[in-house]
């Protein structure tokens, strides 16, 4: 009997000890993961709120110097003269190309004017004819030193730039008459007067800036900076001259046109190579002084900036 309650006794022991152990082998494993879980939490505190990732560092774009002198929106007066060596697009003479003429006529056959140009302004006067305006004709568009000379001679004292300061020796601008009559009161005049704007042209000589163009108002003289930034200097009747020297003040604006929202930042060159934040979808122009502007927009309207955006589609990757 002895020997049997000892052996029950041994027996209730062992278990005891074996229960005893699993349970401190389980409150080591739960003190095991509480440290872990702490080491966790201390891991993750950089990411606690109030505490934000290091931002990533925007992707940089080298911007040099001669980029200056490049662009639709060189500014083209008699103090600042065509750039040296100004690189030159595509151009054609349209009375060989009489294929391009789409809703416009030309004055003679020596009217030249930079392809893609032809494009930008066809585009425009699709939209003038929508509005029944159709009796354009180009009196005059791309001109070589050579014909600007001839001109100043020519024209009276005033009314032509003299050769290398004139927009038209890059082909950037373009006189355009009417076959109804005089720009001021034909109708063509008139439309574009208030239209151009939409299809990246500007009235480069409006007749109440005469003080700040140096330049008589000429209802025929059409220049291309294309958009936004033509809507933006109708929006505050700004000439070339005073968007440019905005910017230059404000140094980076943002403005939406028709539902697309544009930054537009004005950067110094100087001298030097600069270094400037790289945007998804850009468009880089000198200004023939010392500074780049560059336009940029996200995508996820439009892929570029459109010249016509009510009716046009073929501009969108023009520019
Ligand atoms: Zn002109």
């Amino acid at each position: 009997m002895k020997k049997l309650i000892l052996g029950i006794a041994v027996l209730f022991l062992i278990v005891y000890g074996i229960f005893e152990f699993i349970e401190r082998l389980d409150a080591v494993e739960n003190n095991e993961s509480g440290v872990k879980y702490d080491q966790q939490l201390n891991q993750d505190q950089p990411d606690q709120p109030g505490q934000p990732d290091e931002p990533k560092k925007p992707e940089m774009l080298t911007i040099t110097p001669d980029q200056a002198f490049k662009g639709n929106l060189l500014l083209i007066n008699r103090k600042y003269p065509v750039p040296d060596n100004a690189e030159l697009p595509e151009i054609v003479n349209l009375f060989k190309r009489k294929d391009l003429l789409k809703g416009f006529g030309i004055l003679d056959n020596s009217i030249e004017l930079p392809l893609d140009m032809v494009d930008k302004f066809s585009n425009m006067v699709q939209a003038a004819k929508k509005d029944g305006v159709t009796h354009f004709l180009i009196s005059s568009g791309y001109r070589d030193n050579e014909k600007q000379q001839e001109l100043y001679e020519t024209l009276e004292k005033g009314v032509a730039n003299p050769p290398g300061h004139s927009e038209h020796n890059l082909g950037l601008s373009m006189d355009i008459g009417s076959s109804l009559g005089m720009m001021k009161d034909a109708p063509e005049g008139k439309w574009l007067e208030q239209n151009a704007w939409k299809y990246g042209f500007i009235l480069r000589f409006p007749e109440d800036k005469k003080d700040i163009t140096g330049v008589m108002y000429e209802p025929w003289h059409f220049r291309y900076v294309g958009l936004p930034h033509s809507a933006i200097m109708q929006k505050h009747d700004f000439v070339l001259e005073q968007y440019l020297d905005y910017l230059k003040e404000k140094k980076e604006i943002t403005e939406t046109i028709d539902g697309q929202t544009y930054s537009i930042a004005y950067y110094r060159v100087s001298d030097q190579n600069i270094e400037v934040p790289l945007h998804q979808k850009y468009e880089l122009s000198g200004d023939n002084v010392d500074g780049v502007i560059m336009t940029s927009w996200d995508t996820e309207l439009k892929d570029a900036p459109v010249d016509g955006t009510k009716t046009g589609t073929k501009e969108g990757d023009a520019q």
